[in-house]
């Protein structure tokens, strides 16, 4: 995990229209559409891979995503 990565995207599926729009400008391709429930929805398939630029939440035009942010790891 990228250690600048503060928040993670959370995709609302009640407000995804499947445009794909989010997929574009995902720089390093951690978002794809996926179909549930005979809907084409964002998913994010690979959270480890995802930097937290926000992008995507900012690309959405129907409100889909809010980047939230991760719970602080535990230090040991
Ligand atoms: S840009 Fe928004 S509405 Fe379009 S696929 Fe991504 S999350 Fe869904
Ligand atoms: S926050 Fe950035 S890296 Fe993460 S899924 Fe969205 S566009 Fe991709």
């Amino acid at each position: 995990m990228p250690p600048e990565r503060k928040a993670l995207p959370v995709i609302d599926p009640a407000r995804c229209t499947g445009c794909g729009w989010c997929v574009g400008v995902c720089a390093p391709h951690v978002l794809s559409l996926e179909v549930k429930a005979w809907r084409k929805t964002s998913t994010l398939h690979d959270e480890a891979g995802c930097t937290g630029c926000a992008k995507c939440a900012v690309t959405c035009p129907f409100g889909a995503i809010t980047m939230q942010r991760e719970a602080t790891p535990t230090p040991r």
